[in-house]
């Protein structure tokens, strides 16, 4: 086994929320740096919160991680089922007198705290119970880790550098809370020694939390693993991302028409470069992926961008496989019901006329209305414009000769209009133009010869009669 294939990593999302922008772009990290050197993902879920972790958010962040593609090796692994792994941690650290039995009532410490506090102190735990010889019989008690009082840690990121901290500014950490419950800087660093990772990359939120885990590693003896805190992301007023910005759920994404393949793309542009290069395949991103790669400034999130991205995986996407992603649009917006069939080759023709001109699943979903639909709304303007009485005396004419072609084809078509408007003297667009208002319900359209031909002979007929008729 050569040294890169032992590369472990996890990404630890606490089910208190969705999948966020934020989350999905620290799995989609780890995901790619488990990939590029053929590691093992891990998933972990971080549920130890019982009063803000719910079943639901649990299923949610595997739904989006699916989505995305984030395919994990192990996982989910949930912190609830290993407390018996956590607890046997603690009495280790009990026995070997790096932890102790903390009796002092929550009252108390906020007590002392406030005493501190209006002393200019700083309000860390006074180390009362850290030397008690004897246990106090029937007290409950929470267990806390003997944190050094001195010295210095220095944590080595891989994406920001070294970073020191005091070791005085640390208080002896709780890891076992009285009711029992291990704690969150505890359980992480059982789970990632358990686990065996090898490399944490994860949100620079937690940067000062690692010195806190670096001394229970070295209290067990086990060498900390190597350590990447990402950049935040941040809103366009430079403020940290949240919703005020917009959608911060990834399946939000999903329901407004973007393709998943687009969002990792843009997702890892947010922090991660290769050159100039912006649209990166999946083979790729695993190929070029590198931590030395990933910028130390927090990174911008421009929905512009983003819908820009979605567009050009839109417009390179087989249309068969745009066709299917449609379906559930299409079924969403009432187009079609849920279970009809639909012909897929057709309506991969139709897709590949409005490819290049949408950017969303929605904006082709829309587009493709007047492709399926009997009848299509007409917008009030166009008509207006389009479809006066002069327009409609040429469709009634038109229509009378489109109804005996047996050849409806996009070039039968643009043939027939064309002698149809020079045997009048009147320009193409004198009568190509309500057409299209009358088969689409717009004025702008892919070319109008083969969305005739697409949409069929009967429904173009029925369509021009009725424009005709409600005249
Ligand atoms: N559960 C933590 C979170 O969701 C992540 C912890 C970690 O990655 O070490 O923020």
């Amino acid at each position: 086994m050569n040294e890169s294939s032992k590369i472990r990593v996890r990404f630890a999302p606490s089910p208190t929320g969705h999948l966020h922008i934020g989350g999905a772009r620290t799995a989609l990290f780890n995901y790619l740096f488990a990939r590029h050197h053929n590691g093992t993902f891990v998933l972990r879920i971080e549920d130890t919160d019982t009063t803000r972790s719910t079943e639901e958010y649990i299923e949610a962040i595997v739904e989006g991680m699916k989505w995305l593609k984030l395919d994990w090796d192990e996982g989910p692994y949930r912190q609830t089922e290993r407390f018996d792994i956590y607890r046997s941690y603690v009495e280790r650290l009990l026995r070997e007198g790096k932890a102790y039995r903390c009796y002092c009532a929550p009252e108390e410490l906020e007590q002392r705290r406030q005493e501190a506090l209006a002393q200019g102190k700083p309000p860390k735990y006074d180390g009362r119970c850290r030397n008690l010889t004897e246990p106090l019989p029937d007290k409950p008690f929470a267990v806390r880790f003997k944190m050094p009082q001195e010295g210095a840690t220095v944590v080595n990121d891989l994406i920001k550098g070294p970073i020191e901290f005091d070791n005085n500014v640390l208080e002896d950490l709780i890891i076992l809370r009285s009711d029992g419950a291990p704690t969150y800087n505890f359980v992480v660093v059982v789970d990632d020694i358990d686990m065996k990772i090898t490399h944490i990359i994860r949100g620079d939120d937690h940067v000062n939390n690692t010195p806190k885990q670096i001394h229970i590693y070295r209290a067990f003896g086990w060498e900390p693993p190597q350590f990447g805190h990402l950049p935040m992301i941040l809103g366009a007023d430079k403020a940290r991302l949240s919703k005020r910005h917009g959608a911060t759920s990834v399946m939000a994404y999903k329901d407004m028409g973007y393709l998943p393949d687009a969002l990792v793309n843009y997702l890892v542009r947010l922090g991660w470069s290769y050159g100039d290069q912006e649209v990166f395949t999946r083979d790729e991103l695993i190929r070029y992926f590198s931590m030395e790669n990933i910028g130390k400034s927090a990174s911008v999130f421009n929905p512009e961008k983003l819908l820009w991205l979605n567009s050009q995986y839109i417009m390179k996407e087989d249309a068969k496989d745009l066709a299917e992603a449609a379906i559930p649009f299409l079924i969403k917006e009432g187009v079609i019901t849920e279970g009809q069939q639909l012909d897929i080759q057709w309506l991969s023709k139709a897709v590949n006329t409005l490819k290049e001109r949408s950017r969303t699943l929605v904006e082709l979903t829309s587009a493709l209305k007047y492709y399926i639909m009997e009848y299509v709304e007409i917008d009030p303007k166009a008509k207006d414009k389009f479809l006066k009485p002069e327009n409609l005396k040429y469709l009634s004419e038109l229509n009378e000769l489109l109804s005996g072609l047996s050849d409806f084809t996009a070039a039968e078509l643009e043939r027939v209009f064309h002698s149809f408007a020079d045997e009048r003297g009147i320009k193409l667009g004198a009568v190509a133009q309500p057409v299209r208002v009358a088969i689409t319900g717009g004025t702008a359209s892919p070319g109008l010869f083969e969305v005739l031909e697409i949409v069929g002979k009967e429904k173009v007929l029925k369509r021009i009669s009725k424009v005709i008729s409600e005249g």
